[in-house]
């Protein structure tokens, strides 16, 4: 069934959009029946869960971290994470910055920006990242390297909401491309697009789709 699901997904998507296969709440046994399929990026939300299945699951999956990561917790991924996508403070940055000198490895993020209508605490503004961006601080920051941006859209059934989100986010990313990543290449990902919208995502620009229940079933 997971094979399967994950086929006909490859099947569907463009070549250049990368697949995070989020596995949070499954059993390893579903992780490996997407590996044995092929799959090596998968996601999860909680820092316990991904650090007991980092453990147990073969060496070569690249792990993303796809939610809210609080800093004192940072220390426990650094060692191992692929990706962190949903920084939204410079707070966290100086930490997954001081965590990944330890380590001595470069950890790759993504800015989270707000875009969806619902209420939510995390998710930067596109002032407060330009302010990050802009900040003598981040310079300085040696050991992360921002290669994107991330958002959610609003959980609705009107396409064109939807849709109007992606665009915003797709802006905040050109915007940013041009004001502080023009000459650097690794300021490429647009995350965007989960199971129930990631056909608009992909419209929009997305590179990288984070898709859970489509292809492991619903949680
Ligand atoms: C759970 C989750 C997903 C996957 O959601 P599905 O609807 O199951 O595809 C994607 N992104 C984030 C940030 C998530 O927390």
């Amino acid at each position: 069934m997971i094979a399967e699901a994950l086929s006909k997904i490859k099947s569907e998507i463009p070549a250049d959009v990368q697949l995070v296969a989020v596995s949070k709440t499954k059993p390893s046994e579903d992780i490996q029946a997407a590996y044995y399929a092929g799959q090596r990026v998968f996601g999860e939300n909680r820092v316990q869960e991904l650090v007991d299945k980092h453990e147990e699951l073969p060496k070569d999956i690249e792990w993303h971290f796809i939610g809210h990561l609080q800093s004192k917790k940072v220390k426990n991924l650094a060692p191992f994470v692929s990706m962190i996508h949903a920084v939204d403070s410079m707070k966290l940055l100086r930490e997954i910055n001081k965590q990944a000198l330890k380590n001595d490895r470069t950890i790759s993020c993504l800015l989270q920006f707000h875009i969806a209508e619902e209420e939510s605490k995390y998710g930067l503004s596109l002032e407060e990242a330009q302010e990050i961006l802009s900040s003598n601080e981040f310079v300085e920051l040696q050991n992360i390297s921002i290669v994107g941006v991330m958002g959610m859209a609003t959980f609705t059934n009107d396409h064109e909401q939807v849709r109007d989100e992606f665009r915003t986010l797709e802006n905040y990313f050109n915007v940013l491309k041009s004001h502080f990543f023009k000459f650097n290449d690794a300021f490429e990902h647009l995350s965007m697009g989960m199971s129930g919208d990631y056909k608009i995502a992909i419209e929009e620009g997305s590179t990288m789709i984070r898709l859970g229940s489509s292809i492991f079933g619903a949680r």
